[in-house]
């Protein structure tokens, strides 16, 4: 893996958190998107060579919807950076660690992403992703 490539934030109110991003790391957003597939809605930063990524739901059904009636706002997930996220995916299934996605599909911020089962992480969703070339 190449580095941590952004902090997921799962947020109730995205506009409210963009806002307080701003004042907090003293920098614009960079670039607003929804990714249907995860029913989502997402705003971006850089701070240096990391990324924060907010995240709202867009309705009920969102895995961000059930993770904030569980756990409130927090940190999400943490995403890391691979060169080939195929080769990634199938080395650590061949380790055990589950993988949500049998396939790599797409992400925000122009990337093929995948998801890792916190159950096989200590209780941590990781992400996998790759530039989309
Ligand atoms: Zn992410």
């Amino acid at each position: 893996m190449l580095k941590i490539e952004h902090l997921g934030i799962a947020v109730k109110n995205l506009n409210e958190s963009i806002s307080l991003f701003e004042q907090l790391l003293s920098t614009p957003c960079y670039k607003t998107e929804s990714v249907a597939s995860e029913n989502v809605s997402t705003a971006f930063f850089k701070t240096g060579d990391s990324k924060i990524e907010l995240l709202e739901a867009t309705d009920e059904n969102s895995p961000i919807a059930k993770f904030i009636a569980k756990k409130g706002e927090g940190i999400h997930h943490i995403a890391f950076e691979v060169e080939n996220i195929e080769a990634e995916m199938r080395r650590l299934s061949a380790l055990g660690f589950e993988i949500l996605n049998a396939t790599p599909k797409d992400g925000a911020d122009n990337k093929l992403v995948c998801f890792l089962h916190p159950k096989t992480t200590n209780g941590v969703l990781i992400e996998l992703c790759q530039e989309k070339r």
